[in-house]
Formats: structure tokens, C-alpha cells, sequence
């Protein structure tokens, strides 16, 4: 129950961890809660800390898996239209580069199926999913799916009935989960000899360089660059051997690893390690004025929509991701300030944002309400959502748009 607070960093152990920002205490950003429960919500701290080993930046407290939501909540990837163009090109560099017909691709956190539908074609697929209703719906699309925690012991259990992996793809889940090394062990027991284990993640560095401060929260354990990650697959006799920049999430790297060999590494891993490098993301003082950074952005909302609500303005939020409840939350908005949030996702509709207490709306409301101002919250889709609501906007609506730099369209 609570929370745990590892004294060591989770790729190497190491103990030189330094505080780099420091959110203050939110609950849980899948929490949505109603009147009723509004006493039994719970806050944990949101600090992150650089490992000068490493140099992986990460949170030291981990909320215990009972205090998170896991009920029937669940985020379909193939609902985001630039979801599934995503996956569907990233299918394709697998194919062009990694796969011949008739491999296996083990995809875990598989979602419904979004990258795992581009293979069934051609190729074998199985995907391993924690959340029972989203596998189901995988499976209905003719994508076998195992249900269930991904574990060194799941692994040797589908060895034995559907050999072993040519490729194993892991996409924003890295980021979640606390034991990585189990994972890698795991990864290594599906693997062929010479399989690729590829994984996406949010980038550190587009999170420093933009301030997306909102994508830290307690689910999201680890905030890599391409360093930290060569660390730890070197722990485990792997090496990274490519990696991409990927227009995704606010921006994310794709890093391709396999078992260590004599075959060439390819030059982007060095070339974005002197990226790394040159943007000081290597070292602590890059992080000295981070905490400064983010605090401006949030004085900069805050004033913003407190001006506009003393105007007698009508203030909405578009979008209840879980990054927009650590910006609701750090900025300390409430339903006064914030009239109500519209999502699409048909459980938070209805119910109340954790910690800020925000109503969630379906967007329908939006076909015949007019707010003056919708803060974007899902701002990673900025250009998607802006050109779907030109309606809302001919009507007068005004986005406020937060990350990277305050601004209204
Ligand atoms: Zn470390």
C-alpha cells in the first residue's frame, strides 16, 4: 500500500542521484474520482532525479500498483488517427530492415493491436497486454493476445509454444516499469540469436529543450536518453546498434538492441550522443535552472487564465491525457478557473479530474457550447485538433496552447 522510494538508480544501481525538479504532491493522473471519493484521494511527491552515473533521469517514488487505476478505464491507441499512422510507417521500417515473411513479432504493450495489425499479413504476431478489455479487442481483429504481466517466466512459456521472436517491440512501456532489468531478462529469453529488441520511448531531450514538464507523473517512471540506455543494455551483454528520432508523444526515440556481435552499429548512435552531449543533457548543470524554466510556464497560465476568468471569460480544456492532470495540478486549476474538460474517452466521461476536480464532458458539448478560451491539454496533437475544430474556432473559440511556450491561436 502507499508508496516505495528506491535509494538507487534503476539502470545502474548507482547511489549519485541529484533532484532536478520538483513538481510538488499529485494524486495518481488515471485517478478520476467523483464527489463521493473525493476523501479518499491520495498524493504522492512528483520529483525527478538525474543519476550522475548514468545520467538517467527518472522518480525515486513508486506509487504501489493498488493505488493506481487498473479498473475499467482503458486507452485504445487505434481511437488517435496519428497513432496509427505511426505505427503503420514504424511496421514498415521493421519490414523493410529487420523481418523476412513468416518471422514472429512479439509486441508487449500491445494495446488493441495498432502495431501488431500492420503484420498479420505476411508474418507471425503475438502481442502480451496487461489490461484484459483492451487484449479482447486485439483479439477481435484476429491478433492473438496474452493478458497478463510480462515476466522472464511468461517469456519461457511462449518459447515453448510459439518458438522464439525475431523481433520483440516494447512502446511506451520501458518508461513505465520499475524492474527493467526483469524485462531485459525477459526480452532476451524470446529473442532468436540474432533477434532485434526495439523500443520507443519519450526523449529526455525534447522534453528538456520544450519544457514538457506535464509528461512527468507517477506512472512514468523513467525519462530516457540514448546514454542510460546503452548502459543498461551493455549490463546485459546487448548493444544498441540504431536509433530514431521519432515525431511522436512530443518526441521520441526508437533504439534497436540485440545480443553484442561484430556487425557495424550504425552511425546515428553516435551522432545522437553528441547531440546528447552538446545539449548538456550528460551533465547536471544543463538541469540547474529546469525547475525555473517550468514554474515560468506555469505563472505565465495561471495569470493568463485568471485574467481571462476575472474578464468574465469562459475558460474549457480540451483533452484529459494523463499529462493533463500534472499540468492542472502544478498550476493548481480547479473547476472556477476551468469550466469543465471535454474527452473522448467514455469512462472519464462524467467523472471529475484527479486533484484539480474539473467536470470531464463528452466533445459533444462543444457542437453547441462556445467557450472563449479551451486550454489544450493533449497540445502533442496541436495541428490535428486544431485544423478538426476550425468550426469551434469559426464560432470564436480561442486555443491556449501551453507547451513549449505559452501561446493563443
Ligand atoms: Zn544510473
Amino acid at each position: 500500500m502507499g508508496h516505495l522510494r528506491n535509494d538507487t538508480c534503476r539502470v545502474c544501481k548507482g547511489s549519485d542521484l541529484t533532484r532536478i525538479l520538483s513538481l510538488g504532491e499529485h494524486p495518481p493522473v488515471d485517478n478520476f474520482t467523483d464527489a463521493e471519493h473525493l476523501k479518499d484521494e491520495k498524493r504522492y511527491p512528483l520529483d525527478v532525479y538525474f543519476c550522475g552515473t548514468c545520467n538517467l533521469v527518472q522518480l525515486l517514488d513508486v506509487v504501489a500498483e493498488d493505488e493506481l487505476f487498473h479498473g475499467e478505464y482503458a486507452y485504445f491507441s487505434s481511437a488517435s488517427a496519428p497513432l496509427v499512422e505511426h505505427f503503420r510507417s514504424y511496421a514498415e521500417d521493421l519490414k523493410n530492415e529487420q523481418l523476412q515473411s513468416g518471422d514472429l513479432v512479439i509486441d508487449i504493450g500491445s494495446n488493441d493491436g495498432v502495431l501488431l495489425q500492420n503484420f498479420v499479413e505476411n508474418y507471425r504476431v503475438l502481442g502480451i497486454e496487461p489490461s484484459s478489455n483492451v487484449a479482447e479487442i486485439a483479439r477481435q481483429k484476429g491478433i492473438e493476445t496474452i493478458d497478463g504481466f510480462f515476466t522472464v517466466e511468461m517469456a519461457k512459456k511462449i518459447v515453448e509454444t510459439h518458438g522464439k521472436a525475431k523481433v520483440v517491440t516494447a512502446n511506451n512501456v520501458f518508461a513505465h516499469i520499475d524492474d527493467v532489468d526483469e524485462i531485459i531478462r525477459a526480452v532476451q529469453e524470446l529473442l532468436t540469436p540474432d533477434g532485434v529488441f526495439v523500443s520507443e520511448s519519450h526523449y529526455l531531450l525534447d522534453l528538456i529543450e520544450h519544457r514538457e514538464f506535464d509528461t512527468v507523473y507517477h506512472e512514468h517512471l523513467c525519462y530516457y536518453s540514448v546514454k542510460p540506455l546503452i548502459h543498461l543494455f551493455d549490463r546485459f551483454d546487448m548493444e544498441v546498434f540504431d536509433v530514431r528520432r521519432i515525431d511522436v508523444h512530443g518526441g521520441s526515440i526508437r533504439v534497436y538492441a540485440r545480443r553484442k556481435s561484430n556487425a557495424p552499429v550504425h552511425s546515428r548512435v553516435q551522432d545522437i550522443l553528441s547531440i546528447e552531449e552538446q545539449a548538456g543533457i550528460h551533465s547536471l548543470t544543463r538541469f540547474n535552472d529546469f525547475q525555473k524554466e517550468v514554474e515560468e510556464i506555469r505563472d505565465k497560465l495561471v495569470t493568463l487564465v485568471r485574467s481571462f476568468r476575472k474578464e468574465g471569460k469562459i475558460v474549457t480544456a480540451y483533452g484529459a491525457p494523463a499529462k493533463g492532470n500534472t499540468l492542472l495540478n502544478f498550476c493548481g486549476f480547479n473547476s472556477h478557473d476551468i469550466k469543465y474538460v471535454t474527452d473522448t474517452t467514455p469512462y472519464k466521461i462524467g467523472l471529475l479530474t484527479p486533484g484539480s476536480h474539473i467536470p470531464v464532458e463528452s466533445p459533444e458539448i462543444l457542437k453547441t457550447d462556445t467557450p472563449d478560451y479551451i486550454l489544450l491539454l493533449a497540445w502533442n496533437y496541436k495541428d490535428f485538433i486544431l485544423k478538426k475544430e476550425q468550426e469551434l474556432r469559426d464560432r470564436g473559440a480561442k486555443f491556449i496552447i501551453p507547451i513549449p511556450t505559452v501561446e493563443i491561436v
